[in-house]
């Protein structure tokens, strides 16, 4: 593909997990750009912010349209820069567009000034909250999901108010310049919504670059680095990290139905899903009947056709150690093997059975298409191992009673019942994770105040006999409160 330098020196070159061809050309951002970059989106904030929530939408819902009418191209990029098969990209385009339509439909009715009751004590005051943007908001993207993560953070904090500087990983920057010149089509000549471009010194760059807020997205390691940058000026931090999701089926679960989401969950994305499930616990009366069924349909399963190469080269050596420790530790490849690393593609998909729970395989990320399947005595079991985690982002449980009660029990911030990864399609609930997995959250409401300051405000209506708050009072206007709050409080 030709490519389109964007400024300074060239040296950053994505290149196609598919066949290692170059796909684009960028600038490495220094930290003079990135602070250049954060000067001008905190000069367009008072534009975006003065055309009030029903401007924002108009525009948001403009880049949504735009983004529509040239799918096409962000779908050719996803599978050429990203290396993902046709299938994935769209399954990704679907989730990202709902996501920028939800925020910019959502932002008043959940940010905007409104009334909360002031108490019996404070009757006279007239209280509200108004949740107010930060201001410049840096968002660091993974490759993974180059397009619905950073949008995840980007359209929720533009909605919010907040003009945005974006960092992509460096293996997707194609795609984030789709992104932002899409948005600069919609809104042009405004600097709402910036590129930065460069390797993890650029990512180091904003997060001390006078942001207000940092919205990050990667991995643990990186994560912990961010929020070191970000501690000594006291900058915020939003922290979506990995996960290490479990899916545990019951013994009166709809069998077949675990097994195709199991599979799904596990190898969609090439198993490069932060959400994906990688491991599966299993109640020992449905055990076999689960391995079986997997295993058959798995085979079926291809590289190539299904899911994409792996898109980290270093990646692929990870893949292989965790299949070789479960297997070295006494577990069992009921589907593939190491032989199934084949660079850049895990050829099918690997099913490990019986792998002990302190493997790699079962306490890492592995972020390929690998399932470690394990039996338990009962669904309760399978509960209390899927929580025996530092991770905790999601988790599903197959089950037809008590499936509420399991998924209750469950130790993440997300639980799909009878299906997987069904929480980042709905825009109304929250994404994010608790322990490794990281904290705060991006998509609906909450994932709209995370982009804000909630402000408190009182306007005082009229005077009451009882002073209190003031030097003027008297012995008795005291004496009259602390009979009211003994008679208030002990009811
Ligand atoms: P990564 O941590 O290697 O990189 C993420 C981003 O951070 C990149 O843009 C990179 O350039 C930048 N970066 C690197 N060093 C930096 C530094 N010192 N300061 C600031 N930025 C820096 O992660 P990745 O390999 O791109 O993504 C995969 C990881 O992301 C997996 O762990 C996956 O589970 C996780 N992930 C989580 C979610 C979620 O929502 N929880 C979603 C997608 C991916």
């Amino acid at each position: 593909m030709a490519s389109t330098v964007d400024s300074g020196t060239t040296n950053l070159v994505s290149y196609s997990p598919v066949d290692s061809r170059a796909v684009a050309a960028f600038a490495v951002d220094d930290e003079e750009t990135v602070r250049e970059k954060v000067a001008r989106a905190r000069e367009a904030g008072s534009w975006w912010r003065s055309l009030g929530h029903d401007g924002r939408r108009a525009h948001l819902l403009e880049w949504r349209r735009v983004m529509a009418r040239r799918l096409e191209e962000v779908l050719d990029l996803l599978q050429r820069e990203n290396g993902k098969v046709r299938a994935d990209a769209v399954v990704e385009m679907t989730a990202a567009l709902a996501h920028v339509d939800w925020s910019a439909r959502n932002a008043r009715s959940v940010l905007a000034r409104r009334r909360v009751p002031s108490g019996l004590l404070m009757l006279n005051h007239l209280a509200t909250l108004e949740y107010r943007p930060y201001g410049v908001i840096g968002v660091i993207g993974p490759w993974n999901y180059p397009v619905h993560t950073p949008v995840g953070s980007i359209a929720y904090a533009l909605a919010a108010g907040n003009t945005v500087v974006f960092k992509p990983s460096e293996y997707t920057p194609a795609i984030g310049r789709w992104l932002v010149d899409t948005f600069e089509e919609a809104v042009p000549g405004r600097s709402v919504l910036q590129l930065s471009t460069g390797h993890g010194a650029t990512g180091a760059a904003l997060c001390t670059s006078g942001v207000d807020k940092i919205a990050f997205t990667g991995s643990p390691s990186t994560g912990a680095r961010v929020l070191a940058a970000c501690a000594p000026s006291l900058t915020p931090v939003l922290l979506e990290l990995g996960g290490k999701d479990a899916m545990v089926v019951a013994a009166d679960a709809d069998v077949p139905a675990a097994v195709e989401a199991a599979l799904w969950g596990g190898c969609s994305n090439a198993g490069q899903s932060c959400a994906g499930i990688e491991r599966v616990y299993v109640a020992d009366p449905v055990y076999d009947e689960f391995l079986d069924l997997l295993a058959r349909r798995a085979e079926e399963v291809r590289a190539r056709a299904d899911f994409g190469p792996i898109t980290m080269p270093a990646q692929l050596d990870v893949i292989r150690r965790h299949i070789q420790d479960a297997l070295a530790r006494g577990g069992r490849a009921v589907v593939g093997g190491p032989e199934s690393v084949q660079p850049p593609y895990v050829a099918g998909p690997v099913i490990l059975a019986d792998v002990p729970e302190d493997s790699a395989a079962v306490r890492e990320e592995t972020f390929g298409p690998v399932l470690v399947v394990n039996r338990v005595a009962d669904a309760a079991e399978g509960v209390d191992r899927a929580n025996d985690s530092d991770y905790g982002l999601g988790a599903a449980v197959f089950a037809r009673r008590g499936a509420g009660e399991l998924a209750g029990r469950m130790r993440a911030g997300m639980v799909s019942i009878n299906d997987v990864l069904s929480f980042p399609a709905v825009p109304a609930l929250p994404f994010g994770g608790r322990g490794r997995s990281g904290f705060g959250r991006i998509h609906g409401a909450d994932g709209l105040r995370e982009f804000t300051v909630p402000t408190a405000r009182t306007r005082k209506l009229f005077d009451v006999p009882l002073a209190v708050s003031t030097y003027a009072r008297g012995p008795r206007d005291m004496a009259r409160l602390e009979r009211l709050i003994g008679w208030l409080h002990s009811r």
